[in-house]
């Protein structure tokens, strides 16, 4: 069997995967910033670094999934309008920014939950590891790759730059970019003049009176820049080398940069072997942001509720959507390439099923050689394709070759002796690992049956108890309309209801 090669950012080619630690791997994936609702956007690094964890799961590794949760630091919208609200109102109607950190949270983890992405093994949070990034900024300071300036701390760029160019490690080394360059396009940042450089960054900025998130430091009270955590918390859970380091293309620079820069001056090594990057999302054709008025959040996706969308979309169909196309190319959302994805699932969710309910064969040679060496080829491409960089867009295009013939199976077009018994199994067994265990996609229907049958059993529970109070009127109506939209209620004997279809 091929060997799992994945493409590392850093040096810009596939590489065989090993992993440090025999048998373990250590994975470290850059969560969300808590201070709005998640959005499409959230969509496609979380379902594909899911994807890699389910894999390297298959592959009989034992991974750490760490994915932190960024809830301290730059909060500048959320603080404003916080800020705004505390001097003219009550205590208790003041947002907290706990209560708002917390609510946005719990939204990510129910779109997480609804994409079908297993939850981290450890999703440690920024305010919980103030002191583990306060003793990082020390090191950094005691080192002279930092300095403090009105009670804010600053990386030195120029200098680690200076240095570690000389052990091969200089700043720039992941995204490619020098440092003329980096200076050039890096966005102004309140309290510019602080800085010696404008490419340094801070890793503890002071909190102005009005900040409500502010801790001790030795430098006085503030809260720490949101490089550092993804530093402190990856070196605390995962090591101070692990194995990969996952995120969106947009965070490569400057975020991972600084990462880099930050944990090379304190433990003296790059913090991960593979660096993996997901291509952006666009909406018909256009980047999505704020300036753009395309951010769908996912509550809006789910419900159809956007100006940009035709109609609710099931988070499944979304996830499917994400796998059809290679994480690293760019991936474009439109109305009919999303119902197209809808279509798609659908029949394959269908010739699944239909696979599943295929009765044994008993034959021990296929009467069909090709076919059978056809199918056999088609499956076994499943793990060529995902070792070849996580390419779930072919293993699904092999998928929709399969489901013809085992439509072509159930439905008499094909012997049903075609494929030998070896080769029917291995099929059933591969199509259930690969589309529910790594895909991790679910039925589009399960739930929504689900929730019908809740809904049925409520108003049947409704009309039994209209018929105790004697309202025939209302248990009439609930049963003379249900039927019209083709559900028969039957009373039983023993004074329990039972329903069917029309
Ligand atoms: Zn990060």
């Amino acid at each position: 069997m091929s060997q799992l090669k994945v493409y590392n950012s850093l040096s810009r080619e596939k590489e065989v995967f090993q992993s440090i630690t025999p048998g373990y791997v250590g994975l470290y994936v850059c969560g969300p910033t808590v201070s709005g609702e998640s959005h499409l956007g959230h969509a496609r690094p979380y379902i594909t670094f899911d994807v890699v964890n389910r894999y390297l799961q298959h592959q009989g590794y034992k991974v750490r999934y760490v994915r932190n949760i960024t809830d301290a630091g730059h909060f500048e919208e959320e603080g404003k309008a916080a800020e705004d609200k505390i001097s003219t109102k009550a205590k208790l109607e003041k947002l907290e920014p706990m209560e708002l950190v917390q609510k946005y949270t719990n939204l990510f983890h129910w779109g997480m939950k609804a994409f079908n992405t297993l939850d981290p093994n450890i999703e440690p949070t920024a305010t919980g590891h103030i002191v583990e990034q306060i003793e990082m900024i020390k090191k950094i300071l005691e080192d002279g790759y930092a300095y403090e300036a009105n009670g804010s701390i600053y990386f030195d760029v120029e200098k680690y730059n200076t240095d570690f160019s000389k052990k091969n490690l200089p700043y720039g080394i992941l995204s490619g970019r020098v440092l003329d360059e980096q200076e050039a396009s890096s966005r102004e940042l309140a309290n510019q003049d602080e800085k010696r450089n404008k490419s340094d960054f801070a890793l503890w900025k002071k909190a102005p009176p009005e900040h409500l998130m502010r801790w001790a430091s030795p430098w006085g009270e503030g809260f720490p820049g949101w490089h550092i955590e993804c530093s402190a918390m990856s070196t605390k859970y995962l090591g101070e080398q692990f194995d990969i380091h996952g995120g969106g293309m947009d965070l490569q620079f400057p975020h991972h940069e600084c990462e880099i820069a930050q944990s090379v001056v304190c433990n003296h090594k790059m913090p991960a072997r593979y660096w993996m990057h997901n291509n952006m999302i666009t909406i018909n054709g256009r980047k999505m942001g704020k300036s753009y008025n395309n951010v769908i959040k996912l509550t809006e996706l789910f419900s159809g509720n956007h100006p940009e969308l035709e109609q609710p979309y099931h988070p499944m169909v979304i996830r499917f959507f994400i796998l059809q196309t290679q994480y690293r190319s760019t991936l474009d959302f439109s109305n009919e390439a999303l119902q197209a994805a809808e279509k798609g699932l659908r029949r394959l969710w269908e010739g699944y099923e239909t696979l599943q309910n295929l009765p044994e064969t008993s034959n021990t040679e296929a009467t069909d050689a090709e076919l059978d060496a056809k199918v056999r080829q088609l499956i076994t491409d499943f793990d060529t394709f995902m070792n070849d960089d996580l390419n779930t867009a072919r293993v699904l295009a092999n998928m929709f070759e399969l489901v013809p013939i085992i439509n072509g199976i159930k439905g008499g077009q094909v012997a049903a002796d075609a494929l030998s018994t070896q080769t029917f199994a291995l099929l059933k067994t591969q199509m259930a690992t690969y589309i529910e265990d790594i895909l991790g996609l679910q039925s589009l229907e399960d739930n929504r049956n689900e929730k019908l049958n809740a809904i049925i059993e409520m108003l049947m529970r409704m009309r039994k108890e209209a018929k105790q109070n004697k309202d025939y009127v209302t248990s009439d109506r609930i049963r003379n309309e249900l039927s019209a939209l083709g559900v028969l209620l039957k009373d039983e004997k023993n004074g329990e209801m039972s329903y069917s279809f029309a």
